[in-house]
C-alpha cells in the first residue's frame, strides 16, 4: 500500500518536491483498532502549518514521517467490537491508501444520509467551522451585512448561504468569474468580488457593501482584509478563521496597524478553532444536515481523482483551483 511522506520542509510555496511516494507493506489492525481503505481524503489549508516547524495550533510534522489527513474509508478488518468489515468511517488517519486506527478515534459516515464525502466537507469539520464560526462569533441579524473572503471555498460557501438564512446581505469575495458566477447565481450572494482582477479593492468593497460590514468571516487576511477593515461598523464581530494569503509568506508583512479602527467602531475581533467546538461537533451536523436536505444549502466538491495527485490536489488550493471543498479520490465505493 502506498503513503505520502514529508520529504522536506517547504520555505515559500510547497511544490512537489516537498512529498514523496511510498510502498509500504499493509498494517495488519492489532486488538481495539481496524484497517481502513481510504475511499476519499481531504487536503487542507492548515496542512501548510504542519509543514513547518514551528509551535501551532497543529503540531508539526517530522520529515520522513506519513503526513495526516482527515479520509472517509471502508472498514477492512476489524478488532474491535464497534466496527465490521464494510462499515463507512471517518478520522484523522495518515495520507495513506490504507492505515489502522484505534476504532476509538473513528466515527461512523451513514451511507444512507448522502455521498459518504460530504463527512470532510459541508457535512465534516469545514461545516462546523462555518456553521459555529458564523453563529457564535459573527451572531449575523437580519439586515446586517456579513462579508466573507474565499468565499467560493469550503467554509466560505457555507458561511454565505447561513448568513443569507440569517437575513443578512452577504458579500463574498474569490478568485474567478466561473467562482463569481456560483456566489452569485447559485448561492444568493448580494455581491461578490473576483479580487484577483479588482486594481481597488477598497473601492470595491466600499461599492459592493454601501452600509459598511457588521460582520467579517475571515479566512483570508492580507490585502482583502486590509480592504475591509476601514468598513467595519460600530459594534461589528471579526470572527478570524483562516489567513491563507499569508500562509506561504517567507516575510510576514509588520502589522497590525489599522487598529485605531477598532476604537472608533467598538468592534469585536475573535480568532476561530474549530475543535473547541467538539462538544457542539453534532448539533452544527444535524442543523447543516437538514439546510443541505432540504436544499438550503448548496454545496460542491472539487475531487482530483488519483492517491498519486493528492500532492497536486493540496498545491491546488494556493492558486484556488478548488470550488467548494477540495478532495482526493483514492478508491471506487
Ligand atoms: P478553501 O476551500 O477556501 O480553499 C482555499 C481557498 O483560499 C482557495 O480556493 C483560494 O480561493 C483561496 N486562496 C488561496 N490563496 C489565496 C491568497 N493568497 N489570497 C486570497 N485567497 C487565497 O479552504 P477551506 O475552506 O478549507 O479553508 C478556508 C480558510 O479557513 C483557510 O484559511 C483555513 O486555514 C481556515 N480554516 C480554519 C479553521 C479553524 O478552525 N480556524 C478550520 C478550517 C479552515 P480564491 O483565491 O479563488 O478565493
Amino acid at each position: 500500500t502506498r503513503q505520502w511522506r514529508l520529504a522536506s520542509r517547504p520555505v515559500g510555496e510547497p511544490t512537489e518536491e516537498n512529498f514523496e511516494l511510498v510502498t509500504v507493506e499493509r498494517p495488519e489492525p492489532d486488538n481495539g483498532e481496524v484497517l481502513v481503505k481510504t475511499l476519499y481524503q481531504s487536503v487542507d489549508p492548515y496542512m501548510r502549518g504542519r509543514m513547518r516547524d514551528a509551535e501551532s495550533y497543529a503540531e508539526p510534522w517530522d520529515v520522513g514521517d506519513p503526513m495526516k489527513a482527515s479520509i472517509v474509508g471502508e472498514v477492512l478488518e476489524s478488532n474491535a467490537g464497534q466496527f465490521s468489515a464494510g462499515d463507512i468511517v471517518t478520522g484523522e488517519l495518515l495520507w495513506a491508501e490504507h492505515a489502522v486506527a484505534d476504532a476509538n478515534e473513528l466515527q461512523r459516515v451513514n451511507p444512507d444520509h448522502g455521498p459518504v464525502s460530504t463527512a470532510l466537507g459541508v457535512l465534516g469539520m469545514p461545516g462546523v467551522t462555518a456553521y459555529w464560526g458564523l453563529n457564535d462569533i459573527g451572531d449575523p441579524k437580519p439586515g446586517d451585512t456579513v462579508f466573507v473572503s474565499a468565499a467560493a471555498g469550503a467554509v466560505g460557501s457555507v458561511v454565505g448561504q447561513l448568513a443569507r438564512l440569517s437575513g443578512a446581505r452577504v458579500v463574498g469575495t474569490a478568485g474567478s468569474e466561473a467562482k463569481i458566477d456560483w456566489l452569485t447565481d447559485d448561492l444568493g450572494f448580494d455581491a461578490a468580488i473576483n479580487y484577483k482582477n479588482t486594481d481597488d479593492l477598497a473601492a470595491a468593497v466600499d461599492e459592493a457593501c454601501p452600509d459598511g460590514v457588521d460582520v467579517y468571516f475571515d479566512n483570508v487576511g492580507g490585502p482583502i482584509t486590509d480592504a475591509v477593515w476601514p468598513r467595519l461598523n460600530v459594534d461589528a464581530r471579526v470572527a478570524v478563521c483562516g489567513q491563507i494569503a499569508l500562509y506561504n509568506e517567507t516575510d510576514v508583512p509588520t502589522g497590525p496597524r489599522k487598529l485605531a479602527k477598532l476604537i472608533e467602531s467598538r468592534a469585536t475581533v475573535e480568532g476561530l478553532l474549530v475543535s473547541d467546538y467538539q462538544p457542539r461537533w453534532g448539533e452544527a451536523l444535524e442543523r447543516l444536515s437538514t439546510f443541505v436536505g432540504n436544499g438550503d444549502v448548496q454545496y460542491r466538491e472539487n475531487v482530483v481523482d488519483g492517491f498519486e495527485n493528492a500532492p497536486d490536489a493540496f498545491l491546488g488550493l494556493f492558486e484556488g483551483d478548488n470550488i467548494g471543498k477540495q478532495l482526493v479520490k483514492v478508491a471506487d465505493y
